[in-house]
């Protein structure tokens, strides 16, 4: 399986400029690491997904083998199948937040928290990088809010 198949190259660089080189799951960004992500199908390609800008997304190895031909999961609060985490209509931070150590991704919906547990967006390894990131202030990303004392959610998958 080739991560980038039949995407030509310039379709490949505007989705990586769309997501500002970071996983649109895992918030892990391209740019520290050794391989290069994978485009992701939103909608898989056997679900009737296209290969188009408008369907695709960036995403680690880790996160697109974990997510596969999935577009639900099961959200662990109540047990229901509920849709993934859609990066071209939902926004990240309306679904996640980093916890206050920065270090892991808490799902603030029941989307959010089916697209933790589905794609295990705090496995150790990534963990483990996140702590080498931080200490050299590439992460959490600029953008993503974090838990402040006080108005801490206390959901977690
Ligand atoms: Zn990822």
């Amino acid at each position: 399986m080739s991560p980038y198949g039949q995407i030509p190259d310039a379709i490949r660089q505007q989705v990586c400029q769309r997501a500002n080189s970071l996983c649109e799951y895992c918030h892990a960004s391209e740019q520290w690491q050794y391989v290069r992500f994978t485009m992701d199908h939103v909608i898989p390609l056997s679900r009737g997904g296209s290969n188009t800008f408008e369907n695709l997304a960036l995403a680690c190895f880790h996160c697109n083998r974990r997510k596969s031909d999935k577009i639900t999961g099961i959200d662990p609060a109540s047990g229901d199948e509920v849709s993934l985490f859609n990066p071209r209509q939902d926004i990240w931070n309306e679904h996640f937040i980093w916890s206050m150590d920065g270090l892991r991704i808490i799902g603030l919906t029941a989307t959010g928290r089916a697209t933790v547990a589905t794609l295990d967006l705090n496995r150790v390894w990534v963990m483990n990088i996140r702590v080498a990131d931080q200490t050299v202030g590439r992460h959490p990303p600029p953008n993503d809010l974090i838990q402040k004392m006080g108005n801490a959610p206390e959901s977690d998958a």
